[in-house]
């Protein structure tokens, strides 16, 4: 039988650097207070939420003063591991307000290929949902680069996310960004594009239409998106992609509202319907 929105039980939750800093660079603290206020409620409602956080290269660079960013990839592994420890200390204020503690999980995308770490890292999520505990999740960007090299524009943690979904077994994929979904061009580039209203499978031609090879504008962050929607419809989970401008739309997509803001195009003909 399948399953709704509202029934499902446990849901990861990717916000981009986008949604977390103002364009200025400095943090975005009413969204991150929203978000950690949303998440803590639906701990509440008995949910099981675990939060894929990028921002660690940004939290670093207002945190050691830096105006720009530097390019070298070793310089940005350093304010990623500044950023990072920054960016869990005002999770862990904010989660904690709600009674909630915050877990550090740091990984790399080959985790599915070493059974050992795998089964590592899906215990320790397991652990530390059944304890109340809400997993907070980044690339370790001290050890791979994979996700470092898409930060700002390229849409770092999109790959990961869907990755921890399918590891833990969550039924839903919310990707908060700075789009309220997949359109037919980039609205940026062409206001009056219009968005896709369901998407079952990732073709060659959507790829083009979010900026694939050979396609003329694009910022390639709606082609990791993509990856990551494909990653979850073939394996059975669905995704949302949804403006993060204000989280609590988090709660009209888990209601299954459907609105002008929550479009569930990602959509698979099994778990959720
Ligand atoms: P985030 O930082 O939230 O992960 P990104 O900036 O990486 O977000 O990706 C979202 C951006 O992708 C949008 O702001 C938009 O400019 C761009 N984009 C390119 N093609 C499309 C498309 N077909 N539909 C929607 N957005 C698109």
């Amino acid at each position: 039988m399948r399953k709704s929105l509202h029934s499902c039980k446990r849901i990861v939750v990717k916000v981009g650097t986008s949604t977390l800093m103002h364009s200025n660079g400095n943090v975005n603290l009413r969204t991150i207070e929203k978000l950690t206020r949303v998440l803590s409620e639906l701990r509440n409602e008995e949910k099981e939420v675990v939060l894929v956080s990028s921002g660690a290269i940004g939290v670093g660079l207002r945190k050691l003063q830096l105006e720009t960013r530097p390019t070298s990839i070793p310089e940005q592994q350093a304010i990623a591991a500044v950023g990072q420890s920054e960016l869990m200390h005002i999770y862990s204020k904010l989660f904690g307000e709600y009674g909630y503690p915050v877990g550090q999980i740091l990984l790399t995308r080959d985790v599915t290929d070493y059974p050992t770490s795998r089964e590592n890292v899906i215990n320790t999520f397991n652990t530390l949902l059944n304890q109340g505990i809400i997993p907070i999740v980044n690339e370790n960007d001290t050890v791979a680069v994979e996700e470092i090299e898409h930060i700002t524009k390229y849409g770092d943690n999109d790959r990961l996310s869907a990755i921890v979904a399918k590891l833990i077994n969550a039924e839903l994929l919310i990707m908060l960004s700075d789009i309220d979904g997949f359109y037919h061009e980039n609205p940026l580039l062409n206001p009056a594009a219009a968005m896709f209203d369901e998407v079952h499978e990732v073709t060659d031609e959507l790829l083009q239409l979010a900026g694939g090879k050979g396609s003329e504008f694009g910022t390639g962050g709606m082609l990791t998106k993509l990856a990551a929607a494909d990653y979850c419809l073939k394996n059975d989970r669905q995704m949302v992609l949804a403006n993060g401008d204000d989280p609590d739309i988090i709660y009209d997509i888990i209601a299954g509202k459907k609105n002008r803001d929550v479009v569930y195009q990602f959509k698979t003909g099994g778990i959720l319907s």
